[in-house]
């Protein structure tokens, strides 16, 4: 795959700057990405199914710490930490 700095694929994110490998996970052009920056600016992964009370399965998100196709650190565990626990949202 070619290098191609200069393309206009618009406006990218933090993520998916480390190898083409999770810039195209997180853009899933052709598939429904397990992987996809939250809300919050944090990019997550999805790590399973849970079944809910109505039909439709949900997904076990988890933080991504690291990139899981070359390694390279792609966001800072404290960092992300801070950020869930001052919006409340950490389970348990
Ligand atoms: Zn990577």
């Amino acid at each position: 795959m070619a290098d191609d700095n200069g393309g206009s694929a618009g406006p990218t994110s933090k993520f998916g700057q480390c190898c083409e490998e999770l810039k195209e996970a997180i853009a899933g052009e052709d598939f429904e990405p397990m992987i996809n920056v939250g809300e919050d600016g944090i990019l997550y992964m999805a790590v399973g199914l849970i079944e809910l009370e109505d039909d439709e399965p949900g997904m076990v998100d988890h933080p991504v710490f690291f990139c899981p196709f070359c390694g390279t650190k792609v966001q800072d565990a404290e960092v992300v930490r801070a950020q869930i626990t001052s919006e409340g949202e950490l389970p348990q």
